[in-house]
């Protein structure tokens, strides 16, 4: 009896002393998603797996590279972008799905949540990285959004490094186009974007968005990626966000703005939003992904799809990729 009694009370100490003691948040954090377009366990090689996780290793890579030698989270989010836009098997820049007519319009974009300016462009056809373009845009022109021919004349009068069309293209988008207007349907062919969201050494948030959009979209089609409030947000008060998915019904639901408007107004974790949030999207009819970085330095990676590749790196030393769901 007494045993038991001494065991009660050190069980109670112990719960005390982990309610007081506040779970600490590490110096920097960046999450980074490359679309939650995945294939089925299935159809997945050895080889494409091992390939795909390397991508998202060289992501955080380069966002881990700013973050802990005391950059910004902006350009920490910017970084690991870029790496996945030039990484072809990702549904951004090089390797982005094409349009019905068989090519690449790309949108991104960027936001700060020291201040909330963003920069968005749309439907991009020429710049190599549009989320260099949407950063352009947030810096220099004092304006959000820009869609259509001006962003690729715009990022070359900028300096911007300007590619041909047929850069972008490769032999398996060109594939899962055919497969798209045969109707075949192939979940992994359908999107993929890629997105990041950090927290820097001064308690900074930003997020940036990068995609092709969905494969054998109509020309002109906008998703959610560079619409702010949709596919992105970050605000240092609340959180940062970049979505993937049906991007229409991210819209819709103002997924990126209303998972901070709940971490903000009804105090829920990330998670907690995130899963919310993906709950209302879901009974619109969508499916997706979100990556979630609270300022309170807790996180979600939530998806209601088979699964989303993402990986996660923060100052304690932390660093892990996954693709599936229950990973
Ligand atoms: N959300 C993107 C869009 O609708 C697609 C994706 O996430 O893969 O354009």
């Amino acid at each position: 009896m007494r045993a038991l009694i001494l065991g009660l009370v050190s069980v109670l100490a112990s719960a005390c002393t982990s309610m007081e003691t506040p779970v600490a948040k590490p110096e920097w954090t960046l999450l980074i998603h490359g679309g939650a377009g995945v294939m089925r366990r299935a159809e997945m090689t050895p080889e494409l797996d091992a390939a795909y996780r390397a991508g998202l290793n060289e992501a955080l890579e380069a966002g881990a590279k700013v973050l802990a030698s005391g950059g910004k989270a902006v350009d920490a989010v910017q970084a690991a972008v870029i790496v996945l836009e030039d990484n072809p098997n990702f549904n951004a820049g090089k390797g982005a799905v094409l349009t019905r007519e068989g090519v690449a319009e790309l949108d991104a974009s960027i936001m700060d949540g020291r201040d909330r300016r963003a920069g968005a462009v749309a439907q991009v056809r020429t710049v190599k990285n549009p989320v260099r373009a949407a950063r352009y845009v947030m810096d220099k022109t004092g304006r959000v959004m820009f869609a259509g021919p001006d962003v690729d004349d715009m990022a070359k009068d900028a300096g911007l490094e300007i590619v041909p069309p047929e850069y972008f293209i490769t032999p398996r988008r060109q594939e899962a186009l055919r497969r798209a207007l045969a109707g075949t349907f192939v979940p992994m062919d359908r999107y993929g974007t890629v997105g990041a969201v950090a927290m820097d050494r001064d308690g900074n948030l930003a997020a940036a968005t990068s995609t092709g959009g969905l494969n054998a979209k109509p020309p002109g089609r906008v998703g959610d990626a560079p619409i702010i409030g949709a596919g992105t947000y970050a605000d240092n008060a609340s959180c940062a966000v970049s979505a993937t998915g049906d991007g229409e019904y991210f819209i819709r639901a103002s997924v990126a703005r209303m998972i901070c408007a709940r971490v903000a107004l009804q105090d829920m974790s990330a998670e907690q939003a995130a899963q919310a949030t993906l709950d209302e999207v879901k009974a619109l009819g969508g499916t997706g992904g979100v990556i979630v970085l609270s300022h309170d330095g807790s996180v979600a990676l939530s998806m209601n799809t088979e699964g989303m590749f993402r990986g996660r790196a923060d100052a304690s030393g932390a660093r892990d990729v996954s693709i599936y769901a229950d990973e």
